[in-house]
């Protein structure tokens, strides 16, 4: 009962409550409640256990690699790395996803570089998460819905790479919760949904862009009021045909194992969670618009999450929005911090960062018999693969040649050295980078 009682208390809160008048209103509030965490949670795990008394910005900045290095170290509850995984894998093999551990949730997030990432959450973090996810992302039609009891209940179709009940948390009587397998065919998929009319349609934006496609092709008949793009970058052909099928706009959550992050707002921007989070921004550019987040969540005690920089290029909007939020707001998440590629710059030969958004805006102009392409840097040259039509293959080379000559041009950098190679279907599972640097050059190592 007081697991529900949270998940109803956040979405409140979130919802109605924590609107706070202008920026500097929020950072105070939120020191205070940085101030009752470190003060009251901290210490309960043993990596902090010498820092009573320390003030956020005195607590050491982890990563993935540090928090799985010493696992235990990191959570209130004495669990191991071993045993978390134990339990989470045996769940994922059956699709058994009620894998609780003394009421407690291991998830495993699919990680893109190799490194799985592992989480633990108890049942109140598991209810509030629920709470703060349908405060934040269901329209007021939707809740109206929710609400009104001689409504039918509001159906949430959500594709995934693996459940986790986590997910199954947000279902209740008014809310129906159909989880899609995504290790399982399209075919099935689509005969379900048109099935279920699902209300509200979440799933990775590639999985969004062949529903699209089903949708414009007539075998996907579905009209839901909410589409929501989870799990990867948008890219910007992806959103106009999401949006052109199903004739709503693209809204964007950004969540990772560390937390529920972010969500687009109705003027378009992604806002970050910061009556949840504190996020320090660590720029990547001198112009302060690009940087890697420093993550501390003073509201888990579970699995600590202090000071934790995330691996995601995130790209800063300018000015407040005009939606009201003053939290801040992003115009992207762009990738990761290996998926910016590298080129010396024509005056001095430094290798200089060209962002992952750079790329997809020129990639953009090449042609629109493109259907797909891949870019990766390995080492001294650019491998690019383009997926279009044989008859319009040489043309697309030519065209994608151009565009990204004139972006490195326009950046100040020495003309990059392109190497086209034939197309290949990249595996149906995996995550999708289209923009990717494998090895830096050299040089770009002992500089940066
Ligand atoms: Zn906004």
């Amino acid at each position: 009962m007081r697991e529900i009682g949270a998940a109803i208390g956040t979405f409140a809160r979130a919802r109605w409550g924590l609107r706070f008048l202008d920026r500097d209103h929020l950072l105070q509030w939120q020191q205070r409640r940085i101030e009752h965490f470190l003060r009251d949670h901290l210490r309960r795990a043993s990596f902090y256990r010498d820092f009573g008394g320390a003030r956020l910005d005195q607590l050491p900045i982890v990563d993935k690699p540090a928090v799985l290095a010493d696992f235990a170290a990191f959570n209130t509850c004495g669990i191991s790395l071993d045993r978390a995984v134990d339990i989470a894998l045996a769940a994922e093999w059956d699709r058994n996803f009620r894998p609780t551990l003394d009421g407690l949730t291991v998830g495993l997030s699919s990680g893109t570089s190799g490194t799985r990432g592992v989480f633990i959450v108890n049942a109140e973090e598991r209810q509030r998460w629920a709470g703060l996810v349908l405060a934040r992302l269901l329209t007021t039609a939707s809740l109206r819905q929710i609400a009104q009891p001689w409504r039918p209940a509001l159906r949430i179709a959500f594709f995934l790479r693996a459940n986790s009940n986590l997910y199954e948390t947000v279902a209740s009587r008014r809310l129906q919760f159909a989880f899609h397998d995504l290790t399982e065919p399209l075919g099935g998929h689509v005969q379900r949904l048109n099935g279920a009319s699902p209300h509200v349609l979440v799933a990775p934006p590639t999985v969004l862009r062949s529903l699209a496609a089903a949708a414009l092709g007539g075998e996907l008949r579905i009209a839901p009021a909410q589409v929501v793009s989870v799990a990867e970058v948008i890219e910007p052909d992806d959103r106009v045909e999401i949006e052109r099928a199903f004739g709503v706009p693209l809204q964007e959550v950004y969540q990772a194992t560390e937390g529920f992050l972010g969500v687009s707002c109705p003027a378009g921007r992604l806002h970050l969670n910061e009556e949840f989070l504190h996020i320090e921004p660590e720029w990547l550019d001198g112009e302060h618009r690009r940087f890697r987040p420093i993550v501390t969540d003073f509201t888990r005690t579970s699995q600590l999450v202090v000071r934790y920089r995330l691996d995601d290029v995130l790209r800063d909007a300018e000015g407040p929005c005009t939606c009201g939020r003053v939290t801040r707001s992003l115009d992207a998440v762009e990738g990761r911090s290996d998926d910016v590629l590298w080129w010396p710059s024509r005056i001095d030969r430094a290798p200089r960062q060209v962002f992952p958004d750079t790329v997809r805006r020129a990639m953009v102009l090449v042609s629109a018999s493109v259907r797909d392409y891949r870019i990766e840097q390995r080492g001294q040259a650019w491998h690019v693969r383009i997926d279009a039509d044989s008859a319009d293959a040489d043309s697309a080379q030519r065209a994608a040649r151009r565009e990204i000559e004139g972006l490195c041009s326009g950046l100040g950098l020495e003309p990059p050295v392109l190497r086209f190679e034939p197309w290949i279907e990249p595996p149906p599972l995996e995550k999708r980078r289209r923009i990717r640097c494998v090895d830096r050059p050299i040089a770009a190592e002992a500089r940066a």
